[in-house]
């Protein structure tokens, strides 16, 4: 009989270590997956690297249960991942390793599972191999001299590490990564390849590019999805057919990062500077550095992909300079668009010269009609939903404040609502002003609702040359609620029947509509004077992104060129300015410019830590007694500011604070962190008041 220390899912700090001593009759290796009981529970545990504690008397300790044995056990590469996210984004080991393991393997019992497992051999042997001929086989067309030039530097040796591909939107990265994959893939028979992307439902074409590129080769089944919106037994199959090395592929969000691959040999993470992939809850990683950290843990190649990537990426890739040695990341550079289509035409609008409240510029609106009346379709991009930011009435100051958050409710016209966007709290609009009586309430601003009616009524009095009415459709968050509807509306858009599409940042991503000639920014202004100095990043990607909607198709001879046009009030901006360039460098060396001036990140290392209390004197008490035990560990390198109430403090009837916490020096910082932890631990004891705390490592927003 031997004694093992295996991980369990245990809340932290609830009085247990990270990982708990058990018996086992059979002997046990590290990252076999096994049953145990805890407490009066059954849970799934992982057979940990750690020698269990000394002199321990076995008959005191309980016994495993059972281990999965037909399932081999997870590898060394996969365990340090596991061990590393948890040190560094400061959670409980057995709580990162559950978060990485699909959730339905917590319930299954080893009979099961190994009924499962016969089923995933069975069909695997029955798709071993290529299809004999497969009418769908997509050939790789022979690649650009760009694309050439960028394959041929990932093939050599010493392109090992994590590079950035930076490559305008339709440079073809997509190819690059595919014909990159098909060589990894083809050079080893048990090589496998992951390839992230931010949300996959707005990727369709690209699992689409992907499956029938490689079935042809390695059978279906060969690529597999991971990602929140499959069912837990379908994350359940797409594992264990990763885990067992029978997909070659694994095409998934931020969450696959964690997926077991023994024989990974590369990672893709498109659109890398996309900031879904910062987890948002629990372990607050972000997918991005977690796929750059495993690529050096593998010694396999990364390749982070984007046509504005993050400043971050673009500043560990700079090339050296002076004393500078440069970045760790090789940068490759794909400037120019497949087929020698041109980047659009950007032009700002100046909203000045127009009637405060107008929503779209005369001449815009003719421009949009010129297009759709000549076949082609205009988007209309505004990143907030709704009807009207806030409801207002003329007579007193009554605005539709929400009663449990410091914000305004969100006037939605269509169902007669007041939504508040952050706490979900929806309700009626009422009939008359609750301050005065005022029968006649306004609106302030506007939301992708409005712009869409207004649209609608401005075409409804025209018509278009062939006599049918024009079609002005709608995509956001509140029009796809419904399961299947965003893929409805998409393929409305692509089947023509759409003239006008307007929508939030949702449209501007990835999709290939191959019609847009023209696309309106209806009124970006708010992100140039944000609070959060990573809007205007923000903004310019999403700009540079609706920009690269635009033309993808060739143009006809003579046709006008396509276009983006942007209403504003800041016409000089300079990140207008670099826009119309499409001069992403330029405006990155800005930024950078004044990150650095403000030592602001890249150049400086954040942590948040943030409460919630029902009042906010206790969750800023809590804070601060943890900062003045902080400041005595803090050392020269690491500022502990003072804590405050968050710009939006009150959600959902809790009051919340943050601290912010600074280093110029990664290393120093986490060392700080993890001194202090104990700390905050017992801080959280003591302040009973505090309802909810969370560390948050390189917060994405402040
Ligand atoms: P990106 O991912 O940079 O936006 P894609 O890889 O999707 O670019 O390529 C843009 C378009 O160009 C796609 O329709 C793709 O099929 C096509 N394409 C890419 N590379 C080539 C190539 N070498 N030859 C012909 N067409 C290509
Ligand atoms: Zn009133």
């Amino acid at each position: 009989m031997g004694i093992f220390s295996v991980l369990v899912d245990a809340p932290a700090y609830a009085g247990l270590g990270d990982a708990l001593d058990y018996t086992s009759e059979v002997p046990l290796e590290p990252g076999q997956l096994v049953r145990v009981p805890l407490g009066r529970r059954e849970v799934l545990g992982v057979v940990w690297d750690s020698a269990p504690a000394q002199h321990l008397d076995p008959a005191a300790l309980r016994a495993v249960i059972e281990a999965h044995a037909g399932l081999p056990a997870l590898n060394p590469a996969w365990r340090k991942l596991v061990q590393f996210a948890a040190q560094y984004y400061q959670r409980a080991l057995g709580e990162m390793a559950a978060q990485a393991l699909p959730p339905a393997l917590r319930s299954l019992s080893a009979e099961r599972l190994a009924r499962r497992l016969n089923k995933q051999g069975a069909s695997t042997r029955a798709g071993a191999g290529p299809a004999s001929h497969s009418p769908t086989m997509a050939e790789a067309p022979p690649p650009t001299p760009e694309q050439a030039s960028v394959l041929t530097t990932l093939a050599a040796p010493d392109a090992s590490g994590t590079s950035l591909l930076f490559g305008s939107t339709g440079s073809g990265k997509t190819e690059v990564y595919l014909q990159r994959m098909a060589s990894v893939l083809s050079a080893d028979p048990q090589a496998q390849a992951l390839i992230m992307v931010p949300e996959i439902n707005l990727t369709p074409q690209l699992q689409e590019r992907v499956r029938s590129r490689f079935e042809p080769l390695y059978g279906p089944g060969c690529v597999v999805s991971m990602h929140s919106a499959m069912t837990p037994v379908q994350r359940l199959n797409a594992w264990l057919s990763a885990h067992l090395g029978h997909a070659r592929i694994v095409l998934g969000t931020r969450l696959a990062v964690f997926a077991s691959m023994p024989g990974l040999r590369l990672i893709v993470v498109d659109e890398e500077h996309d900031p879904s992939y910062k987890q948002q809850e629990g372990a607050r990683y972000s997918a991005r550095d977690l796929a750059v950290y495993r690529g050096h843990l593998e010694g396999i190649q990364v390749i982070l992909g984007s046509a504005t990537p993050s400043l971050e990426s673009w500043h560990k890739s700079r090339p050296c300079e002076g004393e500078d040695g440069g970045g760790r990341y090789l940068r490759l550079a794909m400037p120019s668009r497949v087929g020698a289509t041109a980047l659009p035409e950007v032009r700002c609008v100046d909203m000045r010269l127009m009637p405060k409240g107008t929503l779209f510029a005369p001449l815009l609106l003719d421009a949009m009609r010129e297009r759709v009346d000549q076949g082609e379709q205009v988007m209309v991009l505004l990143n907030r939903r709704g009807w009207a930011p806030v409801l207002v009435c003329s007579d007193c100051d009554w605005k539709s404040e929400c009663p449990h958050c410091s914000a305004y409710r969100v006037f939605h016209r269509e169902d007669r609502t007041l939504r508040w966007h952050h706490c979900g709290l929806t309700g009626r609009v009422p009939r008359h002003c609750p301050g005065c009586g005022n029968l006649d309430l306004g609106w302030q601003g506007r939301g992708t609702e409005q712009l869409q009616e207004h649209l609608q009524q401005w075409f409804a009095q025209r018509a278009h040359p062939s006599g049918r009415p024009y079609g002005v459709l709608r995509i956001d968050a509140d029009s796809t609620r419904l399961k299947g509807h965003l893929e409805q509306q998409l393929a409305q858009v692509h089947s023509g029947e759409v003239d006008v599409l307007v929508g939030t940042q949702m449209i501007a991503k990835g999709h290939d509509f191959r019609r847009m000639g023209l696309v309106v920014v209806a009124d970006p202004d708010g992100a140039l004077f944000s609070a959060d100095f990573r809007a205007p990043e923000r903004l310019f990607a999403l700009l540079m992104q609706a920009d690269g909607r635009a033309g993808r198709a060739a143009r006809e001879p003579g046709a006008a060129p396509a276009q983006v046009l942007v209403q504003t009030r800041h016409p000089e901006h300079p990140l207008f300015e670099a826009l119309k360039r499409h001069d992403y460098p330029g405006f990155a060396q800005s930024q950078l410019l004044d990150r650095q001036a403000a030592g602001m990140p890249p150049f400086t290392h954040q942590a948040l830590v943030r409460t919630q209390a029902r009042a906010i004197e206790d969750a800023l008490d809590f804070l601060e007694a943890a900062r003045q035990l902080g400041l005595t560990m803090a050392g020269e390198w690491v500022t502990l500011y003072p804590a405050v109430p968050m710009a939006m403090p009150r959600v959902a009837n809790a009051e919340r604070a943050q601290m912010l916490i600074e280093s110029p020096n990664r290393a120093a910082l986490q060392h700080f962190l993890s001194q202090w932890s104990t700390t905050l631990h017992e801080q959280r004891a003591l302040h009973k008041r505090v309802t909810r705390w969370a560390v948050d490592i390189d917060p994405q927003a402040i």
